[in-house]
């Protein structure tokens, strides 16, 4: 048996929100960690056109920071969300709050701002050796080393180590070679439809030109755009649309005429706060999606994945990083559970974070279909009405799956199973219901009356 400080030199590879997070969790357990990231240190890099891309953040992330004493340090570059504000295609806007409490928002944070912040922390533990510029290219693990080199491959060299972390994101290294011993598993399923990142620039007197406090959303069915928020006054904004197709999709808008056409078509409000959108749309590349189900997180007392390199999943809930800092937070407590037996707290670890992480990847797969047609569709409306109406009437039975899932650290298994409940309950209440009124109360608390109490949060 073998704990983590007897095993040799731990090392992390990659240094995205999830590595340098649980660089701070184990530099906090007293450990000495080395971090290697493949790209530069964007703390002293360039990053180009200032633009900056946003994130969501939510409970699940912001306890798992809390829990490091980082939250406080992170509070004044967010942007509280407190719902979504739709934008109909005939101009009409209106905002739908997320949940009843006026706490239950959702905060825009910029990537490279929360990873910078996460690296100075990482660094002031004084356990953590940050090396920027040097990329894992391959794994031995019957002599337990790492290849790394640079970008131009000038500065190969081999490094030891005793417990590897694979941190490096949703198409990892670390994990293919770890599958080549372990016999792991990956299966990719890559969405058809693809996304594209735009701006809202700040308006001429620098304020925000809409709504700062709320996730804006374009929902048009088969396609959607959406804006976060950024404390400079710009909005980063996705526009989520299918990748192939003759009318409506990224292939199908290769010139300007075709680009300048569909917005004005889909979008007019948008395009009336972005004077350079067509300059803006071919100048950013097209993303790709994909849900990423792997088996075989570790090997040993030798190797784990953590974050998108274990479980990768759209970004229709905005849980693709809380999901690896609650992982961050889980692992910390599995190690400390089982000091003197490191490859049974992976093991563990994995068998408690599958289901978990399976059910929101099929959760976010859902939202996305929710995003771009539901929040417009009457009868997904009055269905999230009753719902909030049942939190309201039944707090310990009833919640809203964007608010469990958003703002508890219930299990995400748990979230999906109540949500499928809840969801047959829904049905039939609003069956033929045009408004909440007509809705059978007596019937709904005999149906809530078979639920049982909302668990208490991890
Ligand atoms: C359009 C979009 C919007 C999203 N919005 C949200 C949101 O609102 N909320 C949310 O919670 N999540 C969101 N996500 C998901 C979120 O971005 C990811 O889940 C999260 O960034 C994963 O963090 P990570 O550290 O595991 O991986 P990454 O952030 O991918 O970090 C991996 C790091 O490893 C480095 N690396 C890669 N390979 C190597 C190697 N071989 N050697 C050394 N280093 C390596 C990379 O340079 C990178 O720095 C979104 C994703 C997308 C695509």
């Amino acid at each position: 048996m073998t704990s983590l400080a007897d095993n040799g030199p731990i090392v992390v590879v990659g240094g995205g929100q999830v590595g340098t997070l649980l660089t701070i969790y184990l530099a906090r357990q007293g450990h000495r960690v080395t971090l290697y990231e493949s790209r530069p240190d964007l703390r002293r890099t360039e990053i180009g056109a200032g633009r900056s891309i946003n994130l969501a953040l939510a409970t699940r992330g912001i306890v798992a920071l809390s829990q490091v004493d980082l939250y406080r340090r992170l509070e004044p570059i967010l942007v509280p969300m407190a719902g979504r504000m739709v934008h109909e295609p005939d101009g009409d806007v209106g905002l739908q709050p997320y949940g009843l409490d006026e706490d239950d928002v959702i905060h825009a944070v910029s990537r490279s701002d929360l990873n910078a912040i996460l690296l100075d922390a990482a660094e002031a533990t004084g356990n953590v050796e940050i090396e920027f510029d040097l990329r894992c290219r391959g794994v031995d693990f019957e002599r337990r080393t790492l290849t790394l080199s640079d970008h131009a491959d000038e500065r190969r060299r081999e490094v030891p180590f005793g417990t590897l972390f694979g941190c490096d994101g949703a198409s990892s290294d670390v994990r293919e070679a770890m599958h080549a011993v372990n016999g792991g598993t990956s299966v990719v399923d890559e969405l058809d439809h693809g996304y594209k990142e735009l701006n809202i620039p700040p308006g001429r007197d620098g304020s925000f030109q809409i709504e700062p406090n709320a996730l804006h959303i374009w929902p048009r069915n088969d396609f959607m755009l959406i804006a976060l928020p950024n404390p400079e006054g710009d909005f980063t904004v996705t526009l989520f649309m299918r990748n192939e197709g003759d009318e409506d999709s990224f292939a199908a808008l290769d010139s300007e005429a075709d680009v300048q056409r569909f917005f004005h078509q889909h979008f007019p409000d948008f395009v009336e706060l972005v004077p350079d959108l067509t300059d803006q749309y071919f100048a950013n590349p097209i993303g790709r999606l994909s849900t990423i189900r792997n088996t075989g997180w570790s090997v040993g007392a030798d190797a784990v994945l953590v974050g998108d390199a274990a479980h990768a999943i759209v970004p229709f809930h905005g849980q693709g990083m809380n999901l690896g800092m609650e992982s961050c937070r889980v692992l910390d407590r599995i190690i400390r559970e089982h000091p003197d037996d490191l490859a049974l707290a992976f093991t563990k670890y994995e068998a408690d974070r599958k289901p978990d992480a399976d059910a929101i990847a099929d959760m976010a797969l859902e939202n996305y279909l929710e995003m771009r047609a539901g929040v417009v569709d009457p009868a997904y409306l009055i269905k999230r009405e009753l719902a909030l109406e049942l939190e309201r009437r039944f707090p310990d039975k009833i919640a809203a799956r964007y608010g469990m899932v958003m703002f508890t650290t219930m299990r995400y298994a748990e979230v999906k199973k109540r949500a499928l409940l809840q969801a047959e309950i829904f049905a039939e209440l609003t069956d033929g219901v045009a408004d909440l009124s007509a809705v059978d109360f007596e019937r709904a608390a005999e149906l809530v009356a078979r639920v049982s109490p909302l668990p208490a949060a991890i």
